[in-house]
């Protein structure tokens, strides 16, 4: 079994096309969208949670690809500046899924990326702009 979080950019004329229904009905892919946006240049952006059979999974990634859909781990984009961070806490008021935590032992604001959805919520509540979001 495999489940990840990842980032797809699709071009605009893939914006309408049933992509989550062929991963679930071809693949048996469960298919959770967590984000989804249009940027101004029209490229479509989607986060999603995607989990299968590893077999399964491994397939449903190569008709992503085939259909022109760039793919990346979403912890890739979803970074924190460990020099700007001065653990004010501020952030983890407004994180939905707890990926901004206090760490009791440390008292320091820990970031756990594998639970992140990428909502950018923190970035405008971090006084020195220390978390990024870059798709
Ligand atoms: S709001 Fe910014 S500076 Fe404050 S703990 Fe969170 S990441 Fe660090
Ligand atoms: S983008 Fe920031 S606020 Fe949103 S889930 Fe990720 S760490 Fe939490």
């Amino acid at each position: 079994m495999v489940s990840k979080r990842i980032v797809l950019k699709f071009p605009h004329s893939l914006v309408d096309k049933p992509i989550a229904y062929h991963l679930v009905k071809d693949y048996d892919l469960v298919f959770n969208i967590l984000q989804a946006r249009i940027t101004p240049n029209e490229e479509g952006l989607m986060v999603v949670g995607l989990s299968g059979k590893k077999e399964n999974y491994a397939e449903g990634i190569k008709f992503l690809k085939e259909q022109g859909i760039i793919i990346q781990p979403l912890d890739q984009d979803v970074t924190r500046n460990e020099k700007r961070c001065t653990h004010c806490g501020a952030c983890i008021a407004v994180c939905p899924t707890e990926a901004l935590s206090l760490d009791r032992k440390t008292m320091k604001i820990s970031f756990d990326p594998s639970k992140c959805i990428a909502c950018e919520l923190c970035v405008r509540a971090c006084p020195p702009r220390a978390m990024r979001v870059k798709f």
